[in-house]
């Protein structure tokens, strides 16, 4: 009868800093979660082929942007796993965030049903726990796979579709797979995904180091009273106490929670801690030391780490703050070299091919330099180009048969777009009719 003797402890405890924090910056990560699709912070949309990042639209062919956002992007996330080890796991990712909340849900479920309906039988309790689990798991997961889908499809295109049940096209049927797989993920696979599915626990233990923040047990003058709170509080399932290097443990803090308090009440010190490696320095120490290195920066592979993210940051800000709005691209039409009208003038035709990667209307008007006698014969000019739009046409250039040109005459397009005031010039030539040779 050793279990009636043992002083049960309580469940959640009252004084958990470290988890009360997480949930706080669990409901922070998941409004950013939530925000960044919608404000196009960053979003691939698939059918429009557009990458958009901090605002900005970007093409798919504006290679230099796409590198440069991916490299930065790369590189945080190393920088963040060799300093904080798997802060991401612990505090931003939503796979643990979502896994955490619906043992939550289903813990404050079992209690409540437990609560209301004492009188029922045990199983049958059991089935309306279950049934109202997954009733609020599976609303919940609707919500989700919107969310997640909406990083690459229009929010609104996306809206439309699940409002018309839509299971007939690629971005229905792509909705309908992934809430099917979001509540079996919430609702049965949960934190097993993060020990056997997810790369990135993986590729975080490579990226570890000896200076890198860890949660480990460290009990030189053997204060441990076996307790094992520390193990039953741990929702990965282990036990912190084996080694601070187990792939489960994503450094969450939770079992220092548990072990402070019931340290706490024994009145010794706790003996599992944040430290800055499994040797060096508790995250809290009181000994004096430099501002970066209380921020982790303790060795010299972080500070080139932070510096190729400064060079990724500025190279960034540079492509985006150099990119034109509006590309305009003119090639010539070169089927017929050139042609001669009833009039006798002769006409080179040209193709120009507009893009507006900005958010407003423009419009581009074209011009002629240094073609003497020129004339440009197009529909409409300026050419309007709606937002996000492409605009392909082909027009003539005529010049009169007595032109003084040559066979061959290098001449500009101008292209400036209005309102947005970009002036591009394009360098042309313009083919004539070979002259006749005279006789020596
Ligand atoms: S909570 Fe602390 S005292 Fe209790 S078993 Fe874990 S390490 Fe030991
Ligand atoms: S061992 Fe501690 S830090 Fe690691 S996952 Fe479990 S509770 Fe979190």
């Amino acid at each position: 009868m050793a279990a009636a003797t043992q002083t049960p402890l309580k469940v959640l405890p009252a004084t958990r800093p470290r988890h009360r924090e997480r949930r706080r910056i669990h409901l922070f990560f998941f409004l950013v979660f939530c925000a960044l699709p919608f404000f196009n912070v960053m979003r691939f949309d698939i059918p429009k082929q557009r990458f958009y990042f901090a605002g900005a639209e970007i093409w798919i062919n504006e290679f230099a942007i796409i590198f440069f956002s991916l490299m930065f992007l790369m590189f945080v996330i190393v920088a963040l796993s060799m300093i904080y080890g798997r802060v991401y796991c612990s505090y931003a990712c939503p796979q643990m965030i979502f896994s955490e909340t619906a043992l939550a849900v289903e813990d404050h479920l079992r209690k409540w049903v437990t609560k209301k309906f004492i009188q029922w039988p045990a199983p049958r309790r059991q089935l309306l726990q279950l049934a109202l689990t997954y009733l609020l798991i599976g609303a919940a997961s609707v919500v989700l796979a919107f969310i997640f889908i909406s990083y690459f499809v229009e929010p609104r295109d996306l809206l439309r579709r699940l409002a018309h049940l839509d299971l007939a096209t690629a971005g229905g049927i792509a909705g309908a797979v992934t809430t099917l797989i979001t509540f079996l993920d919430f609702a049965f696979v949960r934190q097993k995904f993060c020990t056997t599915l997810c790369p990135y626990g993986y590729l975080q233990g490579m990226l570890a180091d000896k200076n890198t923040l860890l949660v480990q047990y460290r009990d030189p003058d053997h204060k441990c009273i076996e307790c094992k709170k520390c193990v039953r509080i741990c929702h990965m399932g282990i036990d912190i106490r084996n080694s601070p290097f187990q792939i489960e443990c994503i450094h969450c803090g939770e079992c220092i929670d548990a072990c402070e308090e019931v340290m706490t009440r024994v009145k010794r010190p706790t003996v599992v801690e944040f430290s800055w490696g499994q040797e060096g320095p508790k995250l809290d120490a009181a000994a004096p030391e430099s501002w970066w290195h209380r921020l982790g920066i303790r060795d010299a592979k972080r500070r080139i780490v932070l510096a190729v993210i400064l060079c990724y940051a500025s190279a960034l800000a540079i492509a985006l703050s150099t990119r034109d709005s509006v590309l305009v691209r003119i090639n010539p039409v070169r089927a017929t070299i050139y042609s001669i009208s009833p009039t006798g003038a002769v006409e080179n035709h040209f193709r120009i091919t507009t893009s507006n990667r900005g958010q407003a209307g423009e419009f581009v008007v074209l011009g002629l330099d240094g073609l003497p006698g020129g004339h440009l014969d197009l529909p409409t000019n300026p050419i309007p180009v709606p937002a996000g739009e492409t605009v392909v046409r082909e027009f003539t250039v005529t010049v009169p048969a007595a032109a003084a040109l040559g066979d061959v005459t290098h001449f500009h397009f101008t292209a400036e777009t209005q309102p947005g005031q970009l002036r591009q010039t394009i360098d042309m030539t313009y083919l004539m009719p070979p002259k006749p040779r005279t006789k020596q």
